[in-house]
């Protein structure tokens, strides 16, 4: 790897294989400090459970790492990914509410797997086939996806979710979700900094609106992920004037999944100081 970033500039959004990522915690943090970043975040989507390994080899290879989880929830019907930096993975409520989204993620998965097998020859085992070698915590669709190119059904990831895995397929199943500002409440009240995720990302048909953020402002949401591989530029100009109005922190992440997305771990970062902003906020700053 040759990219080296000067202004210690830290991955704010990584998923490793506990969640729908490819790779493991540890792969992460080696890669991370290989391509030179001053630190990341690990953001499993709706588990805690890879912070510790990263935190370990993030050490060991003289990098910063800051906890963070990305909380799946809804408001009004839309689907919000909430990134959540360093809450108490104890605390009570964060705790029951992760192991409701990830319950739920199992059911759903099931129920998706049914609906597919009127069409496709699946099942659960050939889903659990992850590299993950049982680490696997957060199901997701991905993993659905995986299983349906490993039966040849599809190329990629990518071609698996247009055909069959959109919210709009035959086949799709929702899974349990927050309120976006009950979540922003409840990781407040954890104390963790909450930011976010993608709200211009291309695959949705229109950005999260002006509205939403100031409802979610007024709820405690502290940043905004800007700076994202998949925000569509043209949607960005009207969210930096929101973000600044509202003083938000301006976030950058790759979103990196390994080879399960495009997405280089890098692509997108935040500077070191925001990280020192966020920190000096948190309950778990490392
Ligand atoms: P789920 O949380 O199970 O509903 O699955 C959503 C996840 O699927 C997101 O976090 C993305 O990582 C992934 N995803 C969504 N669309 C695509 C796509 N077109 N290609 C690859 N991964 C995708
Ligand atoms: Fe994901
Ligand atoms: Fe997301
Ligand atoms: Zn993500």
């Amino acid at each position: 790897m040759s990219e080296i970033f000067t202004d210690g500039a830290f991955d704010l959004h990584t998923h490793s294989f506990i969640s729908d990522g490819t790779t493991s915690p540890s792969e992460i943090a080696i890669h991370a400090a290989s391509i030179g970043l001053a630190g990341f975040s690990l953001t499993d989507h709706d588990t805690t459970e890879g912070w510790a390994e990263a935190r370990t080899e993030a050490h060991r290879q003289g990098i910063d790492f800051l906890p963070g989880i990305e909380l799946t929830t809804t408001h009004l019907g839309r689907s919000v990914h909430l990134l959540a930096y360093g809450p108490d993975p104890t605390d009570p409520t964060l705790q029951t509410e992760l192991a409701m989204l990830l319950t739920s993620r199992f059911g759903r998965a099931q129920e998706m797997i049914s609906r597919l097998r009127r069409d496709f020859i699946l099942d659960w085992d050939a889903v659990l086939q992850t590299p993950s070698e049982g680490a696997l915590q957060s199901v997701g669709r991905p993993h659905l996806a995986d299983a349906l190119v490993n039966a040849g059904y599809f190329t990629d990831r990518s071609d698996a979710f247009t055909q069959v895995l959109s919210q709009r397929s035959k086949y799709y199943v929702p899974t349990y979700a927050l309120d976006t500002t009950v979540a922003i409440q409840l990781v407040l009240n954890a104390g963790g900094f909450p930011v976010v995720a993608h709200p211009a990302a291309s695959r949705m048909r229109r950005p999260l609106s002006e509205l939403y953020i100031e409802e979610f402002a007024r709820a405690g949401l502290r940043g905004i992920e800007l700076s994202h591989p998949e925000n569509r530029e043209e949607w960005l100009e009207p969210l930096r004037l929101t973000a600044s109005r509202l003083q938000l922190v301006e976030t950058g992440g790759s979103d990196y999944h390994g080879s399960g997305k495009p997405n280089l771990l890098g692509q997108r970062t935040t500077p070191s100081v925001v990280v020192q902003q966020i920190r000096a906020e948190v309950a778990t700053p490392h």
